[in-house]
């Protein structure tokens, strides 16, 4: 039995396992796809406090993970398949494996959204991919079109451009959403071009991404550009279908929160499921600490422990 299960091991989960464990609560993390989130597949974060040279996604997902290891937070490398949270003690199976806990943290973070286009699917992994840190080496000397104009759609042609020969950006509004630092960035490196008020209809290849069809929605005129990369950046989809049932969402699977808190008592939420506004790494960690100092003072108040 746990004191508190985290599920997710992103800046938010892994900061509340440190928080929680250093608090002697008996901590488990199941970690989910990957240790880091998000922030595993970042290459460099110029914006974390407290490191003024940056440093990598994967290296400060590794440095959280040992800080939590050190007050004693267990980890399970596996996602979580199903949950109970009918009453206390709170249910998480992993495949056959039942886990057991009196508060839960969710911290099972976003997944990025799809298109919905022909070519999408069938070209995913030949062309068409969603991680400029993982994949930009592959696109060296070679044009990707982006599409996009938040921060994520901006960082990532920013990182394209570091290898590939031409980079487009393809919104479909006509400016773009993303932060002024980043869009000012971008707006400097020559490699990057824009197209605004532009959709992407179909991604046109054989065995990889050759080409894509884009319409100008102002003019509805169309026209096919040589691309040998499509990185789709177009926001994320929240990762809470297990909890449906246990946790009040709305249609789209956003969980309603009260801050870290939910209806449902000593079950709390931290990073991008409950952060509509900011959603940084270090806005994360805040609620990570907040969702585990939450935990915490409702363990003491049920006399669970
Ligand atoms: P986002 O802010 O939701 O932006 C998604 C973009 O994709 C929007 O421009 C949206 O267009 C467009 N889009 C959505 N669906 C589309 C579709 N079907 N077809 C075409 N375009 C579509 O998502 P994000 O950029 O991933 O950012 C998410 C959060 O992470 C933000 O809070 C952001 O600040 C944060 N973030 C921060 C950094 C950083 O600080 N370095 C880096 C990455 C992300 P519309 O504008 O028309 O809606």
């Amino acid at each position: 039995m746990y004191d508190v299960i985290i599920l997710g091991a992103g800046p938010s989960g892994l900061t509340a396992a440190m928080y929680a464990a250093r608090s002697k609560l008996r901590t488990l993390v199941v970690i989910g796809p990957m240790v880091g989130g998000q922030i595993a597949l970042t290459y460099q974060i110029d914006n974390y406090p407290g490191f003024p040279d940056g440093l990598t996604g994967p290296e400060l997902s590794d440095r959280f993970k040992m800080h939590a290891e050190r007050f004693g937070a267990e980890f399970l490398d596996a996602e979580a398949t199903q949950v109970d949270f009918t009453s206390i003690p709170y249910k998480v199976w992993v495949g056959e494996k039942l886990l057991e806990a009196k508060s839960i943290i969710v911290a099972t973070g976003m997944t990025h959204r799809k298109l919905g286009i022909t070519g999408e699917d069938r070209l995913f992994g030949r062309g068409v991919f969603v991680c400029a840190t993982c994949d930009a080496v592959l696109y060296e000397d070679k044009k990707v079109v982006v599409v996009g104009g938040g921060d994520s759609a901006v960082q990532e042609a920013i990182d394209l451009a570091k290898f590939a020969s031409e980079v487009t950006l393809i919104h479909r509004r006509d400016e773009l959403r993303s932060c002024r630092c980043l869009t000012d960035k971008a707006m400097s490196e020559p490699k990057i071009k824009f197209l605004y008020s532009t959709v992407v209809d179909e991604i046109i290849g054989e065995k990889r991404v050759q080409q894509v069809r884009l319409r100008n929605l102002k003019t509805e005129a169309t026209s096919v550009i040589d691309t040998d990369g499509v990185l789709l950046a177009i926001g994320w989809n929240p990762n809470t279908s297990i909890f449906k049932g246990y946790l009040d969402m709305d249609e789209s699977g956003n969980l309603e929160t009260f801050g870290v808190k939910t209806r449902k008592p000593g079950v709390y939420v931290a990073g991008d499921l409950m952060d509509m506004d900011y959603r940084q790494v270090v806005t994360s960690c805040g609620s990570g600490c907040a969702a585990a100092l939450e935990a915490m003072h409702w363990l003491e108040t049920q006399l669970v422990r």
